[in-house]
């Protein structure tokens, strides 16, 4: 950061996000005596981040495009409203290197790594280069993109079937095949490639060998500007539909103190040698019956589920960031994973209609609370639930000694949790605590997927 003195203390925030994210970030400000401002787009007017923050800035209508993703009209907001660092959150601008550049270049703190080390883990395919350089074992998979076709066919002769095609840009589990068979690889190659075109602008694509029984593992890793990186503990996120995380505990069952070692300095590797500054997770698939694991890629942001680590080890990640973003070394506690937590994603969607959108007015929004329950949210009774953004309305958090605790926590909070104007997930995080494979921890990132299809249909007779 060109001209900026080792710590400079940060006075005034832009938050550069809503919804629960913006919220979290506008109480860790708090916390620190930090001022925040927050931005909103017409229908969020009456948001509890607009509500919370010390200032707050409309910056245009619904889609996110001519509000939330607006990276110029943001800097001038943070400038004119005396802001001298921005927090992206996750989602929208966050990995965005262009806006952490733009930031870094006007003189304010970019709360996240430098823009150089968002582009280069932002492209998928070379940031599986990065860790195989920094000796971190990825999934068999090709070098780097495949230029066409012809080359996918090549891979795939070279690897095997079943595979994955993957988008070089990709997130949110957009731009991912699976291919069986070779005759199929054509047609999903084409798709694939039309898809991350469509979602992020480059229908790049490389490819991996395809590992159905595995669990999706990440750790979470913070960097300082002298240079430190720490890691703390693992996240279990195998509980996912079409790729995308419903529900995650910590520590993972399939984890024991030897692996999470392991795990944790294969991240730090990685970390240490891209010059990572911040909170990242790195993501790991791992074959939970030999302990073998594999690198998939690093988010350079707060993650969703970054509450489950802190209701483990007791660090504010939040105000962690705003911390190293200041320019202090990282002092962190003895972080031995401390009883076992779960997080449920709480979102308007009706399970038994393929997960339809429910968007509408939350007549009845009485979040659980009590030992051992936290609820991050921006909604309240009244809210209405806008189809413009994700659907998440809460991330219910349940903190126990053991498993065993915060499984019991888990289905009284669910049970307290009242929600009435939408459909949402709640139904089916009760459904799923009576499951014996999540009863006993014994999931891969396919199980919710075919639970849902053996589930979902005769559930809606009952
Ligand atoms: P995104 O960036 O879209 O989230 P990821 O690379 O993080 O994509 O993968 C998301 C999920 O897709 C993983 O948690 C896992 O369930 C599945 N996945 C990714 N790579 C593989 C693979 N090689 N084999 C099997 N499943 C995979």
């Amino acid at each position: 950061m060109p001209g900026r003195p080792p710590t400079s203390p940060i006075r005034r925030v832009l938050v550069a996000n809503r919804g629960e994210i913006a919220v979290r970030i506008i109480r860790a400000a708090e916390d620190l005596g930090i001022e925040t401002v927050a931005v909103y787009s017409k229908p969020d007017a009456g948001s509890a981040h607009v509500r919370r923050a010390t200032q707050a800035v409309c910056i245009g209508p619904a889609a996110a495009a001519q509000s939330y993703l607006r990276p110029e009209l943001l800097l001038h907001v943070a400038t004119a409203t005396g802001c001298d660092a921005v927090h992206p959150g996750y989602g929208f601008l966050s990995e965005d290197r262009r806006f952490a550049r733009q930031v870094a270049d006007a003189d304010l703190i970019w709360i996240g790594p430098p823009a150089d080390v968002i582009a280069q883990m932002g492209d998928k395919a070379a940031a599986r280069e990065a860790a195989v350089r920094a000796g971190v074992p990825v999934v068999p998979g090709s070098d780097g993109v495949l230029a066409s076709s012809g080359a996918a066919q090549a891979f795939a002769q070279s690897v095997g079937f079943p595979l994955l095609l993957k988008a070089r840009a990709g997130g949110g589990g957009k731009g991912m095949r699976v291919v069986s068979k070779p005759d199929e690889l054509p047609a999903a190659f084409a798709l694939a490639s039309q898809e991350a075109a469509g979602a992020f602008g480059d229908g790049g694509l490389y490819g991996e060998r395809y590992l159905p029984w595995v669990r999706h593992v990440e750790i979470q890793v913070f960097g300082d500007r002298h240079g430190q990186v720490r890691y703390l503990g693992e996240r279990d996120c195998s509980l996912q539909r079409r790729h995308q995380k419903v529900v995650e505990e910590a520590p993972s069952p399939a984890v024991r103190p030897e692996l999470r070692e392991r795990l944790g300095h294969a991240a730090v590797s990685l970390a240490e040698s891209v010059g990572y500054v911040g909170a990242g997770t790195v993501e790991f698939l791992l074959d939970a019956d030999t302990d073998t694991f594999y690198f998939i890629e690093m988010n350079t942001r707060i993650q969703v589920e970054h509450a489950l680590t802190e209701e483990i080890t007791g660090v504010d990640l939040v105000a962690l960031q705003f911390k190293v973003a200041q320019g202090e070394p990282l002092s962190l506690p003895d972080t031995t994973p401390r009883g076992h937590a779960f997080e449920f994603r709480v979102t308007a969607e009706d399970w038994h209609r393929n997960f339809a959108p429910s968007p509408g007015t939350l007549r009845v929004f009485e979040p659980p609370t009590g030992p051992g329950v936290r609820v991050d949210t921006h909604c309240s009774s009244g809210w209405v639930v806008s189809p413009y953004y994700d659907s998440l309305l809460a991330k219910l958090i349940v903190h126990g000694t053991d498993r065993f605790e915060a499984l019991r926590r888990a289905k009284r909070a669910l049970a307290e949790f009242q929600v009435e104007g939408v459909a949402t997930t709640l139904p089916l995080h009760q459904a799923l605590l009576e499951a014996p494979a999540v009863v006993h921890g014994d999931y891969s990132t396919r199980w919710l997927e075919d639970w849902v299809s053996a589930n979902g249909e005769e559930a809606e007779t009952t």
